[in-house]
């Protein structure tokens, strides 16, 4: 491991002074993902600069009626926040579906954000791979590549987004705020992490150093009644295989409003917008909801050992649509 500086931060125009000064330094949350990254030489800062005394751990009332979060806002906390579990169920429970209790307390939400893939070449620094190390190839492509994408992918990295939470953030229209020496920005989740094309290694439209300060979930009276689902390879403690985060609003049998957003399928949370525009206005029944599904599930491209993850986010969409459809007929 490379030895490292290490500084906390007192006040965010520090923080983000530090980075600016240093581009061989990183921010450091719960160091939950950093850290194991540094241990392995996958990661080789200079320099740590600890956020987590900065004044960006409140939840609070966003001024149009939604809710901002400070990015220093543990896991565990969001989790069990009484606004998110009433306006923003889903988010809650994406949360809770991701990592550990002992890692929840540790990990923060601008940490999530920019977790990286558990795509094992990645992680180990023996093995070629385009997000490391440009230009030295894909081996999961034709290798290890059952738990890699099947949409949005490229010929250069099949990786997923290993995120919980930004599955929910992403069907909920979250925006990121961030701070640069510049000055402050903000990012629809939308347009935060970008395509993967021929530039793996270039992962989000952050500007080099920014501090990422928060996210504002807008109001979506349609989050209160939202459903999260994981689907992984042992009951606790594992990154998703597939999930969907769901919310939908139904009246008189029929979809007035859907929000849907898929995990674990591509290189970023994955909203689901051409099975948002299939649903709307379509009658609230697994025929619609299937139909739904396929509409986003066509642009696929399989690898061949991951084929499996069309089927199953076909049959998760159709099954967390359905409980939430039941829920509003009651
Ligand atoms: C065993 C294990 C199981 C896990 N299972 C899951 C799971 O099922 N689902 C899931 O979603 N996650 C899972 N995780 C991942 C965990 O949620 C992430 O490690 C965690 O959310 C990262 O948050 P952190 O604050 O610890 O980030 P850190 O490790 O501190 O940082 C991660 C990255 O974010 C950067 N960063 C941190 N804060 C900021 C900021 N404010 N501004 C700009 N950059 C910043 C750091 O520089 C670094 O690049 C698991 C982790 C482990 C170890
Ligand atoms: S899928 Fe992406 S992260 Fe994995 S080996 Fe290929 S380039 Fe690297």
């Amino acid at each position: 491991m490379r030895e490292f500086g290490y500084h906390r931060a007192a006040d965010v125009s520090g923080a983000v002074a530090l980075l600016a000064a240093d581009p061989d330094a990183r921010f450091l949350g719960g160091g939950t993902n950093l850290v194991d990254l540094m241990k392995t030489g996958v990661e080789r800062p200079a320099r740590l600069v600890d956020v987590r005394d900065l004044p960006l751990d409140r939840i609070e009332p966003a001024g149009d009626g939604g809710l901002r979060i400070g990015a220093t806002v543990t896991n565990s906390e969001l989790a069990a926040h009484p606004e998110v579990r009433r306006r923003y169920p889903a988010l809650a429970q994406a949360v809770l579906a991701g990592a550990s209790g002992q890692l929840r307390n540790m990990a923060t939400v601008g940490g999530n954000l920019l977790q990286r893939t558990r795509c094992g070449y990645f992680t180990d620094a023996s093995k070629p791979c385009n997000k490391r190390v440009p230009g030295s190839g894909c081996p999961a492509i034709e290798g290890v590549h059952h738990n890699h994408a099947v949409l949005g992918a490229s010929a250069h990295c099949v990786a997923v987004h290993p995120s919980d939470m930004g599955v929910a953030l992403a069907a909920f229209d979250a925006v990121v705020s961030y701070e640069t020496a510049d000055g402050p920005g903000a990012l629809p989740l939308a347009d935060f992490y970008l395509p993967v094309g021929d530039t793996p290694h270039r992962e989000t439209a952050l500007p080099p150093g920014a501090l990422i300060t928060g996210v504002t979930l807008p109001p979506a009276p349609v989050a209160a009644r939202s459903r999260y689902r994981k689907v992984r390879e042992r009951a606790s403690y594992a990154f998703a295989i597939g999930s969907v985060a769901a919310a939908l609003d139904v009246a008189d049998g029929v979809v007035r409003e859907v929000r849907l957003a898929f995990g674990a399928v591509a290189s970023r949370p994955w909203r689901a917008r051409a099975a948002e525009r299939a649903l709307t206005g379509a009658p609230a029944d697994a025929d619609a909801f299937a139909a739904a599904a396929d509409a986003e599930l066509s642009a696929a491209r399989p690898l061949p050992d991951n084929a499996y993850k069309v089927t199953l986010m076909r049959n998760l969409t159709v099954a967390v649509l359905t409980e939430l459809a039941e829920e509003a007929a009651r």
